[in-house]
């Protein structure tokens, strides 16, 4: 039996427990570009909480928005009925996504968005008479949530090694991270030739049993490994080739992260379905979806009408909160021209990165958008420590990182302004010189 104030009830995601407990990190109030501890320390979050409060936090018309909509209208169901603010949401998400991808199917997180995404490839090849196409490709070193389909085109061991076995019928794409790259800023130069990969699969397998291709334009938690330039482009080509669809997971780029509502935009590579999530609601109601092309949503619509086209769906697809803080979020971001603020700091975020490059123990810097990323050099024998000691001395000093494997990785609110980029640079100065 727990006492009620006893840590040990909550298994912690993602966390290592043992440690947190016994030192724990509490966070009681957010507000703008800050956290809140509960001894009343201010942390600066370089992290958007977990790459998804883009707008900053506690922002008044989404707190009023989600107030007033649980108030008026708590909970409806998604089957076969519908409330006003889901078709809005649809709506306003398919003008702000590329040219062609205007349908919304709702989930409740990135790993369900990209759940559904490749439940939808392998489906509409079925509807459109090809249901030979059942593999699914991913990438080494990707991350598309934690859930089965979702870990098997992942490419990130630790998640998968120990979930076996795996969905079948899956096949990875090399990683895009060379080391001709190190330091760069933005897009690297070389690195396009890996898409050819593609065609070797596709040798392999048949391109008639591959369904779909899925790749993160940026990767972000495997440690922000960005897209070589030429790579998406190929990729585009060599799947539009031979009839597979390419999915982009935009679970940490969508909303602005890089300057554009979608890395798609920036990069000016469109792809045949988007998922998205985290700044969708600005993390404040769970939410996730997947904007999917005309061509991909017209294939399911034939049948007699009575009958329910795609077998999916969740018991809150597109929740009236939820569909009520994405409408707000969406307002905040346009009001506040914050895509466009994000884009003119990117110069001054990049600066500020690598003029880290002397710190102690850096092997790398990168960036892109308003995403950093500084690659330290693990510690013999015990990978991971010494980033997560920069983590937990970055906590102390009052500015909130976060690391995967040996590498810091940041996402700031995109309400960031010049003061905070310094904050965050003095700061990672001092704990970087000071790390053993
Ligand atoms: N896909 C990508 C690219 C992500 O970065 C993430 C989370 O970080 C996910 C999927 C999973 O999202 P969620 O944690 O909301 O399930």
């Amino acid at each position: 039996m727990n006492a009620p104030n006893d840590l040990s009830a909550f298994w912690m995601p993602f966390t290592a427990n043992r440690q947190f407990k016994a030192a724990p990190r509490m966070l009681t109030r957010a507000e703008g570009m800050s956290y809140f501890t509960d001894t009343g320390r201010e942390i600066l979050d370089a992290t958007a909480g977990l790459w998804c409060v883009n707008a900053g936090h506690c922002r008044p018309k989404i707190v009023k928005a989600v107030q007033d909509q649980v108030a008026e209208l708590d909970y409806a169901p998604a089957f076969q009925m519908g409330h006003p603010k889901a078709f809005e949401l649809a709506s306003r998400l398919g003008a702000l996504a590329p040219q062609g991808l205007d349908h919304v199917f709702y989930t409740n997180s990135g790993s369900e968005a990209v759940e559904t995404a490749l439940k939808i490839a392998l489906a509409y090849h079925k509807a459109k008479g090809q249901g030979g196409r059942t593999r699914l490709i991913g990438r080494e070193r990707g991350y598309h949530g934690v859930n089965f389909g979702g870990i098997s085109v992942g490419g990130i061991v630790n998640n998968r090694r120990v979930f076996g076995p795996l969905v079948p019928g899956v096949d990875h794409l090399p990683h895009t991270h060379i080391p001709d790259n190190a330091w760069t800023r933005g897009q690297p130069e070389h690195g396009a030739h890996l898409a050819e990969d593609l065609e070797r699969l596709v040798a392999l397998h048949g391109a008639e049993t591959i369904a779909a291709v899925i790749v993160e334009p940026v990767a972000g938690s495997t440690g922000v490994l960005l897209p070589p330039k030429g790579y998406l482009e190929r990729l585009r080509e060599i799947t539009r080739k031979h009839g597979i669809l390419l999915i982009f997971d935009e679970v940490i780029t969508g909303f602005g992260r890089l300057g554009s509502a979608f890395a798609a935009d920036r990069l000016g590579v469109t792809p045949d379905m988007i998922t998205c999530a985290k700044g969708l609601t600005n993390g404040t109601i769970p939410m996730g979806a997947v904007i999917a092309s005309a061509e991909i949503h017209d294939a399911f619509m034939h049948g007699p009408d009575h009958l329910i086209e795609l077998f999916h769906g969740y018991t809150y697809s597109g929740t009236p909160v939820a569909c009520a803080a994405g409408l707000a979020t969406l307002d905040t971001y346009r009001e506040e021209g914050l895509f466009e603020h994000a884009a003119g700091l990117e110069d001054a975020w990049a600066d500020m990165l690598h003029g880290l490059r002397d710190c102690r123990h850096v092997i790398d810097i990168r960036n892109m958008g308003l995403i950093g990323a500084i690659e330290l050099q693990p510690i013999d024998g015990h990978p991971t420590k010494r980033a997560f000691q920069a983590f937990l001395d970055a906590f102390e000093a009052g500015v909130m990182i976060r690391t995967t494997g040996d590498i810091i990785a940041m996402s700031p609110p995109l309400i960031i302004d010049q003061s905070h980029i310094d904050q965050i640079g003095e700061t990672l100065r001092t704990v970087l010189n000071a790390l053993d």
